[in-house]
């Protein structure tokens, strides 16, 4: 949340523990020391600013007062936001940086014990642009949204092309930003797993998606099997060893079939084998589903077909975009289907677009399609008409 600061105002005390470290947003902040009774002015800092990181990255008492010059507007950075990316940082960078710190901490003690004979040396110094401010920014306010709950789960139907009805939906992650509208998964979900933030994150989608599936439940059919919906998890949403445990007390207080749920993983997961085994048994023995995401982009490594026991693959929309004006891209998609099939899997033909290329998937034996062709995410799920 965004702070208001009267002109005048303290931010922090030199003495003081550190708690935040602050973004200026608007308005000047200045950062003085008292040395020998005089006060002396170390920086004048300005919007894009960040105020407070040091104390907060070696946990020592503030080593000056920064006071509000106008009205200010500063948004905190959290301690843990600033020492989670220090601990995933390379040691090299970490080792430098305390060192930078521990010479700076030095040199502002040697100038305060001098500093009356050197007139206001450092005040008003240009600081240098830290790079990742805007990160970091990013990375507050996605906290805040958590904290909110105002991030948005979609739907994007999945059709069953035999069965001719919607059997299943994908769920996709959005955030409409304050201040720049929609934020793209794409970028957002990379920034929350550079610090495990993901883990929350994704706990979130779990509970929507639950929450939605009750409701749905009440207006769906008895007769009609309740559709599956496809989660994205990414790898380091997997390290949380209790996720799995966490989805299935979710299941269960809901009264929500585990086989409603798949969960997506992309193919740099299943790089390793024999964890993605584990990980595939784990979810099988809950009778959690497991679709391979993305098919076809990366290195389509055939070991991982033959090992692994997916549910479900999804072939990447790159194949179904181009499969009607390659001919050869047509033959992959083809074989593919087949391949999968025998292998005793579902595919999902993702990115479809048009009725040619639904017709032409239908003729192939292809299970599924999803695309803006059969909708696109939609805020919710809806019951059979
Ligand atoms: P994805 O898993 O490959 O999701 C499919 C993306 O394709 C979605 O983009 C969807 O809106 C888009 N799409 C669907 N049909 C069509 C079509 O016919 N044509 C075209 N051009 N695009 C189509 P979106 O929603 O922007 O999501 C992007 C990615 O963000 C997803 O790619 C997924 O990797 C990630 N993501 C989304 N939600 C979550 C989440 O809850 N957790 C995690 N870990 N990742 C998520
Ligand atoms: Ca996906
Ligand atoms: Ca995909």
């Amino acid at each position: 949340m965004q702070a208001h600061t009267k002109r005048g105002e303290v931010i922090f005390r030199e003495g003081d523990p550190p708690t935040l470290a602050y973004l200026i947003e608007q308005g000047r902040v200045e950062v003085c020391t008292e040395t020998g009774g005089e006060r002396v002015v170390l920086a004048i800092l300005g919007p894009g600013d960040l105020l407070g990181e040091m104390a907060i990255i070696d946990a020592s008492p503030r080593t000056a007062t920064a006071t509000a010059l106008d009205d200010c507007v500063l948004m905190p950075v959290a301690r843990e936001q600033i020492q989670e990316r220090l601990a995933g940082a390379d040691p090299i960078i970490r080792g430098l940086l305390q060192s930078q710190l521990s010479r700076y901490r030095s040199a502002l003690d040697t100038f305060r014990t001098a500093a009356p004979e050197r007139d206001g040396a450092p005040a008003g110094a240009p600081c240098e642009a830290v790079p990742g401010l805007d990160k970091m920014r990013l990375d507050t306010q996605l906290r805040e949204a958590l904290e909110q709950r105002a991030l948005e789960v979609c739907y994007q139907p999945i059709w069953d092309i035999a069965l001719e009805r919607i059997t299943g939906y994908e769920a996709l992650i959005r955030w409409q930003h304050p201040d720049h509208g929609p934020v793209s998964p794409e970028s957002f979900i990379g920034l929350a797993e550079e610090t495990s933030l993901i883990v929350p994150v994704g706990r979130y989608v779990f509970d929507t998606v639950v929450d939605a599936l009750v409701r749905l439940r009440s207006h769906w059919p008895a007769a009609t099997e309740l559709p599956f919906v496809a989660v994205n998890v990414s790898a380091r949403q997997l390290e949380d060893a209790e996720l799995l445990e966490y989805l299935q007390a979710l299941t269960q207080r809901a009264g929500v079939p585990t086989r409603c749920i798949k969960l997506e993983i992309t193919e740099s997961l299943t790089l390793d084998i024999a964890r993605a085994k584990i990980l595939l048994d784990r979810c099988h023995a809950i009778g959690v589903r497991v679709a391979l995401d993305d098919f076809g982009t990366g290195y389509s490594n055939l070991g991982q077909l033959h090992e692994l026991r997916f549910d479900t693959v999804k072939l990447d929309r790159g194949f179904v975009r181009q499969m009607l004006h390659e001919p050869r891209c047509f033959s992959i998609v083809q074989a593919i289907v087949l391949m999968i099939a025998a292998l005793d899997a579902d595919i999902v033909a993702e990115g479809v677009e048009s009725n040619e290329q639904l017709h032409a998937l239908r003729e192939m034996g292809c299970r599924y399609a999803q695309g803006y062709l059969i909708g696109k995410p939609e805020a919710a799920m809806h019951p059979p008409e």
